[in-house]
């Protein structure tokens, strides 16, 4: 008998499925269709970095940008070994979307470089960033694109393409990132911030879906900034953090992981494994582990068509980008379990990288409390409308949130015009 061999996800081609599917609801007209299906630029670089034992390493990376026509081109950078030129197409593709979902006057972006980073020491990953920060700054800048943190780079990556990018011109330039320290133009809340808005977006689809937050059994894959933010987040709230996972293993309690604990222990050791209270569990049987909430916050092409009819979740809040493949979507629409889509969930990073800008642009800061307070009104704001949208439509919220995204994005291109 043939094994049945899991098949090779292409996250470009599921974008623009989606974009498709949305685009066939709204009656699209062609010509808008066709500029909004592909990037507008993308840009591969291949760059030497000097290693610590005096050899020259080459590394390929990329940056593309979607679609600017309704702002500056936005987009985390993400490092990573699986990183692919369609990976990138892909997450700059839901940036444009997931920035007009929440209605911010952003296009969309991405960015990343095909690396392991564990595998450098801090002095490699820091000229890998200038290097990389340097090559792709033909085309970033404050008013054109702005990188953020994604999969495996953080406050302190941000810091390193700031100073390159400012050293380059002689002066500070703070807006040409987001996601930066706190000492050189940060903003309150944005280490927080996507955790905090997948939390919002989840205590307002439990009130609309009858699901009460008390004691909610939580599942969450991916306990990095995403992962780990919105598990503290849900179990102060009140839910019962179950099951977590990150790369390395997956850790189950039935009455509750201590999820301050578990931030201290990955602190410490780098990884969930082995801590205290918890029982270690088959990583491949996490998503299926029967829960009221789940939320994939690791990477994409996680629900599969091979594992979405064994999830036993009532909801599925999507915190990663991509997670579920166009195929799993159809089977839990057919099992009737609602999923919140990427675009809507996890968009409080780039609402309050959002806010980061404006702050570095006006030279002026807003505290944590009036952050918080912006944050939860938009991303509330956001989930209403996706709500609207897809009761006015009958479809579920993953539609009805690109029928608000896409129709608001192709408006714009439209009213601009092809030039010349
Ligand atoms: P991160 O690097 O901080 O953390 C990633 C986590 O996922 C780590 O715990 C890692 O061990 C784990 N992981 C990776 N592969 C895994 C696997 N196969 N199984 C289980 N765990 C795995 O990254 P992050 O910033 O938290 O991003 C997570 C997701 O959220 C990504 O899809 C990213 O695009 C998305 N996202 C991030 C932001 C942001 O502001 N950082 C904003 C919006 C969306």
């Amino acid at each position: 008998m043939a094994i049945k061999q899991p098949k090779e996800l292409n996250p470009f081609v599921e974008a623009v499925a989606q974009f498709d599917a949305a685009a066939d609801m709204l009656g699209l007209e062609p010509d808008i269709r066709a500029i909004l299906r592909v990037p507008k630029r993308e840009l591969t670089v291949n760059f030497p970095v000097r290693m610590d034992d005096g050899s020259i390493q080459m590394f390929t990376g990329y940056r593309v940008q979607h679609n600017i026509n309704r702002g500056p081109a936005k987009g985390g950078i993400r490092y990573d070994a699986r990183v692919s030129l369609d990976e990138v197409r892909a997450l700059a593709m839901w940036m444009t979307w997931k920035c007009a979902v929440v209605n911010i006057p952003f296009g969309g972006a991405k960015g990343g470089v095909i690396v392991d980073p564990r595998k450098l020491s801090v002095h490699e990953l820091e000229r890998l960033t200038r290097r990389y920060a340097t090559e792709i700054s033909t085309i970033i800048g404050p008013e054109s694109d702005i990188p953020a943190p994604d999969v495996n780079t953080n406050p302190q990556i941000m810091a390193w393409i700031m100073d390159t990018y400012s050293m380059h011109h002689g002066y500070s330039i703070p807006a040409v990132v987001t996601g930066k320290p706190l000492s050189i133009g940060g903003s309150e809340g944005r280490m927080e911030a996507t955790g905090r808005g997948v939390y919002v977006v989840t205590r307002e689809a439990c009130r609309a879906l009858g699901i009460p937050m008390e004691g909610a059994r939580v599942v969450v894959q991916g306990f990095g900034n995403v992962g780990s933010i919105t598990a503290r987040l849900m179990a102060l709230a009140g839910c019962k953090v179950i099951a977590v996972a990150d790369i390395y293993g997956a850790i189950y309690n039935e009455n509750g992981i201590d999820i301050p604990a578990a931030i201290r222990h990955v602190q410490e050791r780098g990884r969930l494994e082995g801590l205290p209270g918890s029982e270690q569990i088959p990583s491949a049987s996490l998503l299926e582990t029967p829960c009221d909430i789940l939320i994939p916050a690791a990477t994409e092409g996680v629900i599969t068509e091979e594992n979405a009819s064994r999830i036993q979740a009532k909801l599925i809040v999507e915190a990663a980008n991509g997670p579920t493949t166009v195929e799993a979507d159809a089977i839990l629409k057919a099992r009737g379990i609602p999923v919140i889509p990427d675009i809507l969930a996890n968009a409080g990073g780039v609402t309050v990288s959002y806010f980061e800008w404006v702050q570095d642009v006006q030279h002026f800061f807003w505290g944590e409390d009036e952050i918080n307070a912006r944050l939860e009104s938009i991303m509330v704001r956001s989930f209403k409308a996706v709500q609207a949208k897809r009761d006015e439509k009958d479809c579920d919220y993953r539609m009805g949130a690109y029928l608000l995204a896409v129709a608001r994005v192709a408006e714009a291109t439209q009213v601009r015009g092809v030039y010349p």
